[in-house]
Formats: C-alpha cells, sequence, structure tokens
C-alpha cells in the first residue's frame, strides 16, 4: 500500500507488532549478546543480517532511516552523527584519492570546506561549478576519474535552486551518481529521486529534528543507480571486499542494498559517525509533524518575502518562492509546496543598518542556526563570516547587509510585526 507523505512522516519505519511498544524504542545498549560466537561469526562475515555492535547499527536508527528512506522513495537509509558526516559518507563511499566530483558552487559553507580543503587533503579533487552554469561547462568538468556529481536542492544560505533534471541527466550521461543535500526543502517540499537523484543526504539538524535539539545526518539511496553498469568506475562496490572475505556489494545485497550496506559496513564501522539512538529518537519525534510544520514555514517564509518585498526600508530580496524571484521558475517546477521558511534580504543602509535591525528583534533570535520551529536569524558578515572584509564577502556572494532570516512556525502576523518594530528602528 502507498501512503501519502503525512502518514508516513506518523508512522512510516516503524509498526509494532502485538503488545510491543507504541513509541520508537531507544536502545540504549553499545552491544548484542549471542548464544555461540559461531553466531556471531555470521554477523561480521555478512551472512547474516543483525545487530552486535552500535558503531555499526542500532535498531533506534533503522526505524528512523527507514522512514527517511520511505519519505524521500528511496530503497535504503542510515543515519550519521551530522550532516556534515553524511555528505562525507555519501561522497567517500564511492570516491578515494584520485578520483573526482563535478560539485555545484552554491552549497553549505561546511560542505565547501569539507570538500575543497579536507577531502582534498584525501586526494579527492572537485570542479566547482554555478548551478545555472552553461552546458557547455558543466559538460567540460567531467574527468575520466569523475565518480559523482553533488548539488544542494536549495543551497544554504544563497537559496538558489538546483536543476535536478539537469544535473541528474549530464552525471548519468557520464556513468555517475547525482547526490543531492535536500536538508532545506524535506522531502516535503522536493523528492530529487523523482526528478533523477540517485543518493540524496539530509542535515536532520535543521527541519527534521525542527527543534534545535540534536545535531544529525542521514544518507538515503534510491537503490536504483546500476553500479554493474560502470563496474570499472565503482571496484568498492562491484569488487570483492578483502576487509569481509571478498564480499562482492552488488552481488550479495543488490543495486537496492549494495551503497548503504557499503557505507555501514566500511565507513561506519572505520570512522564511526554513528548518530546516537538518543538523537535518533529525538529526529522521530520531529518527522511526526515534519508535514504540518512544514506548511507554516513555507506560508511564514513567503509572506515575509512578500512582505519585505513592498518594504521602503529593504533593498532586495531573495525568496524562490517570490514570484519574481531570479529563481522562481525553478521554484516552481521542484517546489511546488513551497520554499521553506529561509529568506535573505538586505536591509537599506547596508551593514550598519543590519546591525540596528538585528539589535532590534524580539522574537526573531540570533543564533547559528537555521530551520527551526523558532526564528532565528543570522547576519553573516558580524558572525559567521565576520573575519572577511567587503570585498571578500562579495567574493563568497554574501552582500554586507545580508541577513539571513528563517522563520519559524509562530503566527504570521507576529512575526511580521517585529521584523515591522525591529526595521522601524533603523
Ligand atoms: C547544516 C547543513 C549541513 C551540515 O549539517 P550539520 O548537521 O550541521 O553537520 C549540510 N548541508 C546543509 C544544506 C546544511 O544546512
Amino acid at each position: 500500500m502507498s501512503e501519502s507523505l503525512s502518514t508516513v512522516c506518523v508512522q512510516g519505519g516503524y509498526r509494532p507488532g502485538n503488545g510491543e511498544p507504541r513509541q520508537v524504542p531507544i536502545y540504549q545498549s553499545t552491544t548484542w549478546k549471542f548464544d555461540t560466537s559461531e553466531h556471531m561469526g555470521r554477523l561480521f562475515d555478512l551472512e547474516e543480517a543483525g545487530y552486535f555492535y552500535t558503531r555499526l547499527q542500532n535498531p533506534t536508527n533503522d526505524a528512523v532511516a527507514a522512514k527517511i528512506a520511505e519519505l524521500e522513495g528511496g530503497a535504503a537509509a542510515m543515519l550519521t552523527s551530522s550532516g556534515q558526516a553524511a555528505n562525507f559518507f555519501a561522497v567517500f563511499n564511492i570516491a578515494g584519492a584520485g578520483d573526482h566530483v563535478v560539485a555545484s558552487s552554491a552549497i553549505y559553507g561546511g560542505t565547501y570546506n569539507l570538500f575543497a580543503h579536507t577531502m582534498r587533503r584525501m586526494g579527492v579533487e572537485f570542479t566547482f561549478v554555478a548551478p545555472d552554469c552553461p552546458d557547455a561547462e558543466l559538460e567540460a568538468a567531467f574527468r575520466p576519474t569523475t565518480k559523482a556529481v553533488f548539488g544542494e536542492t536549495v543551497a544554504n544560505p544563497a537559496l538558489a535552486v538546483l536543476d535536478i533534471e539537469r544535473f541528474a541527466k549530464a552525471a548519468h550521461a557520464h556513468g555517475v551518481p547525482l547526490i543531492v543535500d535536500n536538508t532545506f526543502p524535506t522531502p516535503v517540499n522536493c523528492r530529487p529521486i523523482e526528478w533523477g537523484a540517485d543518493i540524496v543526504t539530509h542535515s536532520t539538524t535543521k527541519y527534521m529534528d525542527g527543534h534545535g535539539a540534536s545535531v544529525g545526518g542521514a544518507v538515503v539511496d534510491a537503490g536504483r543507480f546500476d553500479w554493474n553498469a560502470h563496474a570499472d568506475k565503482f571496484p568498492g562496490l562491484t569488487q570483492p571486499d578483502e576487509s569481509y572475505h571478498g564480499v562482492v556489494y552488488t552481488e550479495r545485497f543488490g543495486l537496492a542494498g549494495a551503497f548503504i550496506t557499503k557505507a555501514t559496513t566500511q565507513l561506519m564501522r572505520d570512522l564511526g559517525s554513528i548518530q546516537a539512538p538518543q538523537n535518533a529518537y529525538l529526529v522521530n519525534l520531529g518527522l511526526e509533524s515534519l508535514h504540518v510544520r512544514m506548511a507554516q514555514h513555507n506560508k511564514n517564509g513567503l509572506a515575509l518575502a512578500e512582505h519585505l518585498a513592498a518594504h521602503p526600508k529593504v533593498a532586495w530580496v531573495r525568496y524562490p518562492g517570490l514570484p519574481g524571484d531570479a529563481q522562481h521558475e525553478l521554484a516552481k517546477k521542484y517546489l511546488p509546496n513551497g520554499a521553506s521558511g529561509v529568506v535573505s534580504f538586505g536591509v537599506a543602509g547596508g551593514r550598519a543598518a543590519a546591525e540596528t535591525f538585528m539589535a532590534n528583534l524580539k522574537l526573531a533570535q540570533i543564533a547559528t542556526h537555521v530551520a527551526d520551529a523558532r526564528t532565528c536569524v543570522l547576519h553573516p558578515a558580524a558572525s559567521t563570516h565576520r573575519q572577511m572584509n567587503d570585498e571578500e564577502l562579495a567574493a563568497a556572494g554574501i552582500a554586507p547587509d545580508l541577513v539571513r532570516l528563517s522563520c519559524g512556525i509562530e503566527a504570521t502576523e507576529d512575526l511580521l510585526a517585529d521584523v515591522d518594530q525591529a526595521l522601524a528602528a533603523v
């Protein structure tokens, strides 16, 4: 039975049997007990599925990952300790030293650092292309060693919308998968797999948790990319793994299971970035109301963008859901339900005016966070990017007056009134 997304938000991933706990139990246990070492050995050899150590797998995490897989229309998923770990695992599972990845330049700053600096030190090369670059430039970015294409459905904080179909087509023409970070839209606003993405990642820290309670991430595999058709590019999935007595992931686990099983049994085993079961439980509580919260985030985001666009003390507004926005055509296609609660704008009068505006907000609170039930606001030039001068900010695509306001789920009229009184003080 195929259920609507709202029902999956509430009930997906965990269906208790007779006399079992109604809520997903928190398996607060590092280890599992076995009657014989021989039985445990079968698990170590991947001959039998089961739990033995929480660094690799835990039933609480698996229930929540199964819900996220269902929400995204994927075949399998895993939780990670953070969104950073999710993006690292998604890429490193198929690209190692000597390999290359094509990435959109409109991505989260933390992901850019991970790719351009840390993974480069590990020997993975990245070519960054603007999401709206000409076809010839996208085409020219590929190399024989390219193993994946990476982008963000809606970039944080640039709010550029990725043309997923276009990037998927380019990736597939070169025999590699498209990985999409779908943190900002969540599956309520966009399901990238339906547009051709092969792997979807999340920082569950944002809307999925939604209450600023736990840092976490998720990797979802559509289970559709044919690793065997490009076996020479992906030996890690199609050749024997010596660390598991020669198991071949695509043979043993099929296309639906190969990617996530390898990421769990190799990367989680060796790098240990598992999400705490307690945090997985909190993410699940968030997911139960995701569809209800996203509707209000979408409503508040659009109302604020429209309000700001008509306000004399506002220099400019960026919101993909706003008619006339440079991203609006893409938003209509990929975000028909709404464009989330995050709005970027400039206060007339520049950096100093932005600071006055921020200091006078009462309901919206200054925080290094987005996508939360409570409205939060950030002035990057004065906080996360304060080491940069105005020229460096411009190169990073961040105007000195840019304010990123993440609309929560409070009453729309209260939010607009707060913004109005803070603008009046400018
Ligand atoms: C926050 C964020 C991340 C990183 O996630 P953490 O949970 O903070 O590690 C990755 N991608 C996007 C789009 C984000 O907004």
